[in-house]
């Protein structure tokens, strides 16, 4: 497996690379400047289960806010800098666990070098980002477009600059909004290199569409050993990019915890309202973390059979559920009383 066999990179007090834990990441879509909202909005990521975030740092202020950002949250903070080295020091020189840059909108090799004397210094990760529409002209006509040949070359280059300069305390991110073209590239790239893997699907959309594209995605990429930390994007609240991280992990086995519901899609036997009871019971667990399943079905044909595999599950009937625990029936409940039993028979597990 690719992951464990990465070199381990400390991001504050968390590592990736090496077998660890596949971290997840989001990133605040607050000014930086404002670090109340920013405080806020990583203080509700951390509840939500991210394990690294990242803000972007666009202004000196932005990087002097990091500081006082740092003091108040508990999970590492990576700046996002793009075009001006004297950013990317003044982040590190902030606090910053981990720094994103782009050698390539950086500038001149000293102006990295001077980046990369800092974090030298103070042993701060570098993330060498590229994506594919930053893609250099050459790397274009080379390969006769944008391609997943061409994003690998373009990484690889940008970190062998760095690793010229005597530093490798680094992680690489490929991005590409075309997902078969971003699992190409993580699988051209994986055996080529021992640093960790940022994976990502960048733009992917919307809620629905960033979703299904970075289940795909990342999906793929991850079920092939490959890739150390994730980051969904979706055009959203960061915080539903950490709960559609950690499904998708959980999906492929590479994470265990919190609760799973499963729930039938409905059928003319229906008598219950399920569709608003299983988004209700999915809202209600989305912060517990015991590791069991649950099941919210619509009717005693099939509720009591897939509840039997769950922890606790319902079935329904007509106006009233069925509560099932470990594949017994226990008892009937009220439609109405369905959701405060089973939030009360959850506490008690
Ligand atoms: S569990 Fe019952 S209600 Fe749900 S889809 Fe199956 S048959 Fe229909």
């Amino acid at each position: 497996m690719y992951r464990d066999n990465t070199k381990v990179v400390k991001i504050g007090n968390v590592a990736i690379g090496g077998g660890n834990k596949i971290a997840i990441q989001s990133m605040t879509n607050t000014k930086t400047e404002d670090v109340k909202a920013t405080v806020e909005q990583i203080l509700a990521l951390e509840k939500a289960g991210c394990d690294i975030v990242r803000s972007t740092v666009p202004t000196m202020e932005a990087a002097k806010a990091i500081a006082e950002i740092k003091k108040q949250i508990h999970i590492p903070l990576v700046a996002d800098i793009h075009f001006d080295y004297r950013l990317a020091i003044a982040a590190m020189e902030n606090g910053a666990d981990k720094i994103r840059i782009n050698p390539g909108n950086i500038g001149s090799a000293e102006k990295i070098k001077a980046v990369v004397d800092v974090a030298k210094e103070r042993n701060i990760p570098i993330r060498v980002g590229v994506n594919s529409g930053s893609l250099e002209k050459d790397l274009i006509e080379k390969y006769g477009g944008v391609t997943a040949e061409g994003i690998v070359e373009s990484a690889l280059d940008k970190v062998k600059i760095i690793e010229d300069m005597d530093y490798d305390n680094l992680v690489i991110s490929i991005k590409s909004s075309d997902v078969m073209m971003c699992i190409k590239a993580h699988e051209l790239i994986a055996g080529k290199t021992p640093y960790p893997l940022h994976v990502g699907i960048t733009e992917s959309g919307t809620v629905l569409s960033g979703n299904i594209k970075s289940a795909i995605g990342l999906g793929n990429i991850l079920y092939q050993g490959i890739g150390d930390t994730i980051r969904v994007s979706l055009t959203g609240d960061p915080v539903e990019e950490i709960r559609s991280a950690k499904l998708i992990l959980k999906t492929l086995g590479l994470r265990k915890g919190g609760v799973t519901v499963v729930s039938c899609p409905t059928c003319g036997r229906t008598q219950i309202d399920l569709i608003s009871l299983a988004a209700k019971v999915e809202d209600m667990v989305k912060d517990m973390d015991m590791d069991i399943k649950v099941a919210v079905m619509g009717c005693a044909v099939n509720g009591p059979g897939e509840a039997r595999e769950a922890d606790i599950g319902i079935a329904g009937g007509n106006g009233e559920g069925l509560l099932i625990k470990k594949g017994e029936i226990i008892r009937k409940v009220p439609e109405n009383e369905i959701l405060a039993v089973l939030k009360e028979e959850l506490e008690r597990l």
